[in-house]
């Protein structure tokens, strides 16, 4: 298997950085085995090459090509020899834009003839050869993001694919457009119009399901696609009847659509194209057994794409469980747990009972036009309504949404919010990824969450498309143990650590590898079971 890398960052990132994701990329290719090639490693490389020539006349192979495993660094793509691998790769890098590199991080494209010239990355929407109602919703876009154009070339040639991605790096056209493919394709043998869905994307929020259909609807109107959307807290009358009158694309959560198969009202032994999005967040959410359940529904020569945010055990059981051995993988963006640097981070220590009154201050200094977008995150939901409580008796304009509120009351605050009639939100983490909601200028966090990675999220909803944020963070010694990793997320991105936070101390649990999991290449089908813990008032769907 072949791994390449691209440098997207050298022409904006600092040195320290490089050096700290070279390392990564290395150690990671240690633990599965693969190769990789950077710019920053071919740099290197060339340093040593006079040593390695020395070594070689000495009849000795450098040991450090020999991977862990016994895999050679000069091994390519199916074996090719390691010159006609660069070859292609240095073909790959050339094609890919400056601005690019600045906006997007590293790309990693790794998988069965992955090297392949008719998987080269597309430059432009024209390269896909696309037709033009396809193409349609595309016309506001100069041309494919950077997963897009490294998933499309796979994905429109029926490969399994598995997408490490964030919301916000276009991934839904990414999967949406191939599936609108897939079913023109499908749809084009037969006489009468299909009844079944062909295609399945499967989402862990009700919210982010709503905003793939919303995407996949205006993609497919051009093409007669029919998608409909299927979540839970509202009336199934409705999602009955599109299933009834026939559909392309389902598209809903695993709750809502296991309850619908089992009334016999979804038949899914048709889809052969199916999406899991946020794959990590729905196993995260105890979603794990309904999955299953649904994939097993599903026509078993079906496409599988997986999308991800990282790539734990879980998941990673799951991709081998259901796709293609030998699945292609595309990263796009920063393995490392890393904040987004157009957001300024101020992070406050403070005693939890002085949060309310804090509250109030920041937002007489930053919602002060009352017309800016800024989002309060909560844990809890009973602390999500209590602050709702707070600051509306205070005269505030707010809207909240959570879990625990009727779906009804959910799609009308977050409409509300969206569209900028009510631009104060309070939120659990169930908006904290994967919604896609332009111009927030400021997050609150009121609670700290559970795990820095959830903090990074959060932060990631302001900042977005070019624009500069603020997060407001109140810390305090209840969430001392994330201390540690809070200082480095912020060292990283060089903001200002308050002392008060570094006298929590600076430990930090070692943590497993974030793509790929402790114990990548160790999983077996009977290895033991993570306990889930659920916090009795936390926010699952
Ligand atoms: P995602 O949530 O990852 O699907 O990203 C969605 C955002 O990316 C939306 O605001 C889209 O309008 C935007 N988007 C999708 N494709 C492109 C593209 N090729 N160029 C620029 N923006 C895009």
């Amino acid at each position: 298997m072949g791994k390449k890398i691209k440098d997207l960052t050298s022409s904006g990132g600092d040195e320290d950085r490089k050096i700290k994701r070279k390392r990564k990329l290395e150690e990671e290719a240690q633990i599965n085995g693969e190769v990789i090639e950077t710019p920053e490693i071919s740099a290197s490389k060339k340093s040593d090459k006079k040593k390695k020539k020395k070594e070689k006349k000495n009849g000795k192979e450098a040991e450090n090509t020999q991977l862990e495993n016994g895999s050679k660094l000069s091994e390519g793509f199916n074996g090719e020899s390691g010159k006609k691998k660069k070859k292609k790769e240095e073909k790959r890098d050339g094609e890919v834009g400056e601005e690019e590199k600045k906006s997007y991080g590293v790309v990693v494209v790794s998988g069965k003839n992955s090297g392949d010239s008719k998987y080269a990355p597309l430059s432009s929407f024209a390269d896909s050869k696309l037709p033009d109602n396809v193409l349609e919703c595309c016309k506001g876009f100069a041309k494919p993001s950077p997963i897009q154009a490294h998933a499309w070339p796979f994905l429109l040639d029926n490969r399994d694919l598995i997408g490490i991605a964030q919301t916000g790096s276009g991934k839904t056209l990414a999967f949406g457009i191939p599936a609108i493919m897939h079913v023109l394709g499908k749809r084009k043998d037969e006489k009468s119009r299909r009844v079944n869905p062909l295609c399945l994307f499967l989402s862990p929020t009700r919210e982010l399901a709503q905003q793939i259909a919303d995407v996949l609807c205006d993609a497919g109107k051009s093409c007669g696609i029919k998608t409909a959307c299927f979540y839970g807290g509202t009336s199934k009358g409705p999602q009955l009847s599109a299933l009834k009158s026939g559909i392309d694309i389902a598209i809903g959560t695993p709750g809502r659509l296991k309850d619908l198969i089992e009334m016999g009202a979804c038949r899914l032994q048709d889809v052969s194209f199916v999406v899991l999005d946020e794959a990590d967040r729905m196993l995260d959410m105890g979603f794990e057994q309904d999955v299953r359940s649904i994939l097993s529904k599903t026509n078993s020569a079906r496409q599988m794409v997986m999308f991800s945010a990282t790539w734990p055990m879980e998941v990673h059981q799951l991709a081998q469980e259901f796709m293609d051995p030998n699945p292609i993988k595309v990263v796009v963006g920063s393995e490392d747990l890393a904040a987004n640097h157009d957001v300024m981070q101020i992070v406050e220590v403070l005693e939890e009972n002085t949060r309310d009154r804090r509250l109030v201050a920041l937002l007489d200094k930053y919602h002060e036009s009352q017309k800016n977008r800024v989002i309060v995150f909560v844990l809890y939901q009973k602390e999500g309504d209590r602050v709702e409580r707070m600051l509306q008796g205070r005269g505030w304009n707010v809207v909240a949404i959570h879990a625990g509120k009727p779906q009804s009351t959910r799609t009308k605050s977050l409409a509300l919010f969206k569209s900028g009639t009510c631009p104060l939100l309070i939120a659990t983490d169930v908006a904290a990824r994967g919604l896609d909601i332009p111009d927030v200028e400021v997050v609150i966090n009121y609670s700290f969450p559970l795990t820095t990675e959830d903090y990074v999220h959060r932060i990631g909803r302001t900042g977005r498309a070019g624009k500069k944020g603020v997060a407001h963070t109140f810390f305090t010694k209840e969430n001392k143990g994330l201390a540690g990793e809070l200082v480095n997320v912020l060292r990283e991105a060089n903001q200002h650590i308050p002392p008060d936070l570094v006298k929590f101390g600076t430990h930090v649990k070692k943590k497993e590898s974030k793509l790929y999991g402790a114990h990548f290449r160790e999983i077996t089908a009977d290895a033991p079971k993570a306990t889930k813990i659920t916090f009795a008032d936390s926010d699952d769907e």
